[in-house]
C-alpha cells in the first residue's frame, strides 16, 4: 500500500499553496461518508484508506500551510513530518527504554537540545507529552510534590485530604489550560491568587502579593492574545522570597529564548523550577509533542514514577517514570528531526521571522487606517475595525474568503480578529496576500455598514 499512501500524499501536498483554508460546505458534507452504524462486512485497507483521501483530505483546515494564522498553530516542518511517517511504522511503545532503545535515545537525546536552547539548566529532567496542558499539569504535579515533601507530607500516598494548606498564585491573564491542570491536581481553578496584569497582559510586578509562605508561582511567557511574556527576572526574586516554586506555562512563549532578537524578552526564565512548552506550536512539529522539564528531578520522579515486578527500568530514567503516560507514541522521534534538520540557527531564525512578519501584518493593517490593539513584540497580532458588530463580520468574512483564516477574541471588552504567525512556511508574499484578503473583506463590512 506504500505507493497509494505516499501518492495520496503528494495529491494532499500539492494542494497546500492553493486550496482555501478552511474546507468549503461541499467538503464538510462529505464527512456523512464515514459514519453509519459499523458495517458487519469488513472492507480492504486500500479501499479504507481511499475513503480517507477521497472525504478526509478537502475537509482538513489547511493548517500545515503558509496562511493559517488561527489559535497559535505551526505547521510541520518537512523532517519532522517525514520523521513522522518513519515513526509511524516503526508503531515503538515508549514507556520504557527496554521498550524501545532508539526512541529512549532520540527523544534524550532532543530534550537535551530544547533544555539548551531555551536555557533551562542542565541538571532539569524532561518529558515529552502530548501538549502544553499535560506538560502544565506534570509541572505543577512536580510543583505539589515538592512543596509538600518540604513539609513531611507524601501527597502521593495520601492525596490533599488534610494536607497542609498553600497558595496557588496566578496571573489574571493565565491560559484556561493552566487552570485545568489545577484543577485535575485538586489544587482548584478558583482558589488562586489572581495578579492583575498591566495594558500588554503582562503580570504587574507591583501588584506581586506578599506571601508568608511557600507558594506555587505560575508565570506565562506568552500572553495568547498580545504575545508578551511576564517579567520573569523580578517575579522570581519575589519569588524566592517565600521560598516558592516557580513555574512557567511557556507553550510558545519560552521560544524568545531561542531567538537572538528577541531572547531579551525571555530574560530571567531560566531561574523557575518548572517549565511547560510546546513541540508542536512553534517548533512546527506535528501533533502531539508537549515537553516539561522540572529543575528537581525527584520532585518529577515523585509524583509520576510507578513500579511493578515486571517493569524493566533502564539506564536513567525511563520516560514512564517521567510523566502521566505509559505506553504511548514516539512523539520525541519528531522533534528530534526538526531540530537536526534546523540546527541552533535555523531554530532562531524561523522564530525571529515568525515575528518579522507578524511585525509586518501589524504595519501593513495599521497603515490601511485598521486599529492594532496592543505593541506587538512577539508573533502575535490583534486588530479590530470601528465597533464589534464590524469586527466580527469581518473575521466571518476573512474566513470565507479562505485565502487565509484567522481566528476572534476579546480583549480588553472589545472584539479583535486574531493574527498568530507560528509556522516555518509562511513568507513575506503570504502576509501581503492575506492583508490583501483582510482590507478587501473590511472595505466589504464597512461599505455594508455605511450602506445599512
Ligand atoms: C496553547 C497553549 C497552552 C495549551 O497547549 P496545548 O498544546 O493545546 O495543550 C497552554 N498555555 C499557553 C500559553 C498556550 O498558548
Amino acid at each position: 500500500m506504500t505507493e497509494q499512501v505516499f501518492a495520496a500524499i503528494r495529491r494532499y501536498e500539492a494542494q497546500r499553496t492553493t486550496r482555501r483554508v478552511f474546507p468549503d460546505a461541499s467538503a464538510i458534507a462529505g464527512l456523512a461518508s464515514f459514519g453509519g452504524a459499523l458495517p458487519a462486512a469488513g472492507l480492504s485497507a486500500e479501499r479504507v484508506f481511499e475513503m480517507l483521501e477521497e472525504f478526509g483530505s478537502p475537509a482538513t483546515v489547511m493548517s500545515t500551510g503558509p496562511r493559517y494564522f488561527g489559535f497559535v498553530t505551526g505547521g510541520a516542518l518537512p523532517a519532522a513530518q517525514a520523521a513522522n511517517w518513519l515513526a509511524g511504522s516503526w508503531d515503538q511503545n515508549c514507556a520504557l527504554q527496554v521498550m524501545s532503545p532508539v526512541v529512549a535515545e532520540l527523544e534524550n537525546v532532543a530534550l537535551g537540545w530544547i533544555a539548551s536552547l531555551l536555557e533551562i539548566p542542565s541538571e532539569a529532567l524532561g518529558s515529552f507529552v502530548t501538549g502544553a496542558t499535560m506538560a502544565n499539569f506534570t509541572g505543577l504535579a512536580a510543583a505539589r510534590h515538592g512543596l509538600l515533601a518540604r513539609q513531611g507530607w507524601d501527597v502521593e500516598a495520601l492525596g490533599l485530604f488534610g494536607a497542609p494548606p498553600f497558595q496557588v498564585v496566578v496571573s489574571d491573564e493565565a491560559h484556561v489550560t493552566l487552570f485545568k491542570a489545577l484543577a485535575m491536581l485538586g489544587l482548584g481553578r478558583d482558589r488562586v491568587l489572581r495578579v492583575p496584569t498591566d495594558a500588554q497582559g503582562r503580570m504587574r510586578v507591583d501588584a506581586f502579593p506578599q506571601l508568608h509562605s511557600p507558594a506555587i508561582v505560575c508565570l506565562q511567557a506568552g500572553n495568547v492574545n498580545t504575545g508578551t511574556l511576564d517579567p520573569a527576572e523580578e517575579l522570581i526574586a519575589l519569588a524566592r522570597q517565600s521560598g516558592s516554586w516557580v513555574h512557567v506555562d511557556g507553550a510558545f512563549g519560552l521560544w524568545a529564548k531561542a531567538a537572538p532578537g528577541y531572547r531579551e524578552l525571555a530574560r530571567g526564565y531560566e531561574g523557575a523550577d518548572s517549565w511547560a512548552t510546546d513541540g508542536h506550536k512553534w517548533l512546527n512539529v506535528p501533533y502531539d509533542c508537549g515537553i516539561v522539564f522540572v529543575r528537581d528531578g525527584a520532585a518529577m520522579t515523585g509524583a509520576m514514577a510507578s513500579s511493578a515486578g515486571y517493569l524493566i527500568t533502564g539506564n536513567g530514567v525511563d520516560a514512564m517514570m517521567r510523566g502521566p503516560e505509559s505506553s504511548r507514541r514516539a512523539r520525541g522521534v519528531d522533534a528530534w528531526a526538526a531540530l537536526r534538520s534546523l540546527g541552533v540557527d535555523g531554530v532562531g531564525e524561523m522564530i525571529d521571522r515568525c515575528c518579522r512578519l507578524a511585525r509586518r501584518f501589524a504595519d501593513g493593517l495599521s497603515g490601511a487606517g485598521i486599529a492594532v490593539l496592543h505593541e506587538v513584540s512577539l508573533n502575535q497580532v490583534m486588530v479590530a475595525l470601528e465597533d464589534d458588530a464590524q469586527t466580527l463580520r469581518w473575521i466571518e468574512q476573512v474566513q470565507s474568503e479562505g485565502v487565509c483564516w484567522c481566528g476572534g477574541t476579546v480583549w480588553r471588552g472589545r472584539r479583535a480578529m486574531r493574527i498568530s504567525v507560528s509556522s516555518w512556511a509562511t513568507s513575506e508574499a503570504d502576509v501581503d496576500l492575506s492583508i490583501e484578503s483582510m482590507l478587501r473583506c473590511a472595505a466589504l463590512v464597512r461599505a455594508s455598514a455605511d450602506s445599512g
